[in-house]
């Protein structure tokens, strides 16, 4: 396969990358069996950056091969969790030592803002990967109390061979949330980065031969999701599919596990948060929180904050400072210094976004602010607010993922608890409220997987995400997520008596 070189000269990053664009299986870059290439595109001018091997069903076949003999051999059973957990430990420091190498990737690759990726996704995923090397010589059974004739204990042992389907938004991040669970409790994975984000994965992959992995135990195979994806989800040889993306896929994974043999899934499907603004808020708090719920990555956040409810009594003071701040967005070059939004990942995504501003439009809501794209090239699109939002309005009920405000106002606590649960999803919601009476009240009441009181979008490796009603299936990070990788085997022990 081809190696990737870039000389990466910018405002804020100066520094070449170099690594194989090959299918990453057994350890080694190879290239895809039918020899064919995927274009990686650059969002800021929608020029190629590079072409990387296009893995095929076939390779996933090879891949399933290879992680199986890996996990007979030398992971799974066959590896103490101690030996885990210094293998993670080390590839974690090996991507804190290029965290800046991985954020000029990201930027380039996705459209993020240089500074965010180095600030937030790449120590996110650093600490993600140490947090989950921790675990893996902690994943205890139980021992259980039944009669005086037996003994009963538990042992949560991995599952065997895992997919992992991720999509572009949070390439790196989304990586760790999936491979550091799976491979700390002791499966070997088969990883499928999104076909428009995949530079990262494939330098990752190359520090995992550097960490010291044996060959086999991750495997990273860039594709499509009709190809690749859809091999991986019917695999009669995994034994769970772990999701990531839009909801009308993860209904696709579903029916295939169904169809294959049962498999095993969790799935991170989209959302349509609710954030609630009460009266009682500190208002500078609120709309600080706010406009970063909804604005930070370009909108492209599954939990992000994009509907925004506004108690009556504040609602002119809030829509007047949220418009001050969103006005003051700079947008530009991902790697300039002051950026703070970039482009819209993809055309597809630009244009997708598009219709629906133009939807809000032609069923009567106002443009209070932006609405346009920005620019003359890239995929570019303004931050926008739209206001005299209607319940039954696309714009309100359907996940945007762009940068896109939907603001309504309210009365009463009640009637605004049966619109922010008005929604056929339930990944996150916000509440700003100084009274932690009605804060607590009101998070008790909606829901929603991820409740955040007086802020928006925060996660932790520690915490539990994941959504309620058709925003998922399963819970990502914390001791939770190890739940969805290992197994429960029961032993009961006779002491003797006879039956
Ligand atoms: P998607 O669901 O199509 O893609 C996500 C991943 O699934 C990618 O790796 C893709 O290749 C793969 N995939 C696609 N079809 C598949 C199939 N049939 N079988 C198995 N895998 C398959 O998402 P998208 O097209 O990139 O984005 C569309 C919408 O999805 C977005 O606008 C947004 O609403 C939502 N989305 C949500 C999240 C999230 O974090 N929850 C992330 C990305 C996109």
């Amino acid at each position: 396969p081809q190696t990737f070189t870039y000389q990466f000269d910018t405002p804020t990053y100066k520094g070449t990358s170099s690594f194989s664009t090959g299918v990453f299986i057994n350890g080694k870059f190879i290239d895809g069996s039918d020899n064919t290439t995927i274009d990686v595109l650059n969002p800021a001018n929608g020029k190629l950056i590079t072409q990387v091997s296009e893995g095929t069903p076939k390779d996933v076949d090879y891949a399933v091969e290879c992680a199986q003999k890996a996990f007979d051999t030398v992971w799974g059973l066959n590896c103490p969790g101690t030996e885990r957990g210094r293998l993670l430990y080390k590839l974690a420091d090996l991507m804190e030592e290029r965290l800046d190498e991985f954020a000029a990737l990201e930027a380039l690759d996705v459209g993020k803002a240089y500074n965010f990726a180095k600030g937030a996704d790449v120590p996110g995923t650093v600490a993600t990967i140490r947090y989950y090397a921790g675990w893996a010589d902690k994943i205890h059974g139980k021992t259980i109390e039944t009669t005086q004739d037996k003994i009963s204990y538990t042992v949560h042992e991995p599952l065997g061979v895992v997919a992992q389907i991720i999509p572009w938004n949070f390439p790196l991040t989304m990586l760790s949330w999936k491979l550091g669970p799976a491979v700390a409790a002791g499966n070997c994975v088969i990883l499928k980065p999104s076909e428009f984000t995949p530079l990262t994965a494939l330098l990752f992959a190359q520090l995992t031969v550097e960490a010291g992995f044996p060959p086999g135990v991750i495997n990273i195979i860039v594709g499509y999701g009709n190809t690749v994806g859809e091999a991986l989800s019917h695999h009669m040889g995994i034994e769970k599919v772990a999701f990531t993306g839009s909801t009308l896929v993860g209904r696709k994974i579903m029916k295939s596990a169904a169809e294959s043999n049962l498999k095993d899934i969790t799935l991170e499907l989209g959302g349509k948060s609710p954030g609630i603004v009460f009266d009682d808020c500190d208002l500078d708090q609120a709309v600080n929180w706010s406009v970063h719920g909804i604005y930070f990555n370009h909108g492209q956040v599954c939990a992000a904050s994009s509907r925004i409810f506004v108690h009556a009594k504040i609602y002119d003071d809030f829509l007047a400072k949220f418009t001050e701040r969103a006005k003051a967005i700079k947008l530009g070059d991902p790697f300039g210094a002051d950026t703070y939004q970039g482009p819209q990942v993809s055309q597809q995504q630009y244009d997708r976004i598009m219709g629906y501003i133009n939807a809000g439009k032609e069923a009567g809501a106002t443009v209070h602010l932006g609405g346009e794209r920005w620019g003359k090239e890239g995929y570019f699109i303004e931050p926008t607010i739209f206001t005299n939002n209607k319940p039954d309005m696309k714009i309100v009920r359907e996940e945007i993922f762009g940068p896109v405000a939907v603001i309504m106002k309210f009365e009463t606590d009640d009637e605004v608890i049966a619109q922010a649960n008005d929604t056929v999803y339930g990944l996150a919601a916000s509440v700003f409220s100084k009274n932690i009476d009605r804060a607590l009240k009101t998070a008790q009441k909606l829901r929603a997987g991820s409740l955040w009181v007086n802020c928006a979008s925060h996660v932790s490796p520690q915490v539990p995400f994941g959504g309620f009603k058709q925003s998922g299936i399963g819970r990502e990070l914390g001791e939770y997520a190890l739940e969805h990788y290992t197994a429960v085997k029961a032993v009961h022990i006779n002491l003797g008596h006879q039956i």
